[in-house]
């Protein structure tokens, strides 16, 4: 299993929202509420967890709609970008830069014949 280069690249990649150990945004309206930094929802101190990835405070309501991912430790936005570094996605970019060159590398051919 190479998933921990899968991490590593997702951590190159995802761009990190808050410092870790940054406070959860504060509901305006309750004291000990705060928000869920993806799904904007009012959640108590404990339905929300930071992700190590992003920094992002995301609600975490066990077998609910939430935005954690638990299989993967990680904010619904990074388990995304994670997932795909581990199909090898992540390095699609690359591949399209590839093709590019590959086709300038035929016009290239094609003048040598001339
Ligand atoms: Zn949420
Ligand atoms: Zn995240």
């Amino acid at each position: 299993m190479s998933s921990k280069d899968a991490f590593e690249r997702v951590t190159e990649v995802i761009e990190k929202i808050r410092e870790p150990g940054e406070k959860p945004e504060d509901d305006l309206y309750s004291m000990d509420k705060f928000v869920c930094d993806l799904c904007q929802g009012i959640k108590e101190r404990e339905q929300i967890t930071q992700c190590g990835f992003c920094g992002r405070w995301v609600c975490k309501d066990k077998g609910e709609d939430d935005c954690w991912n638990e299989e993967l430790n990680a904010c619904e936005s990074c388990s995304g970008l994670i997932t795909l570094a581990q199909k090898g996605d992540l390095e699609e970019e690359t591949d399209l830069k590839e093709e590019n060159d590959s086709q300038d590398d035929k016009e290239d051919e094609d003048d040598k014949d001339e």
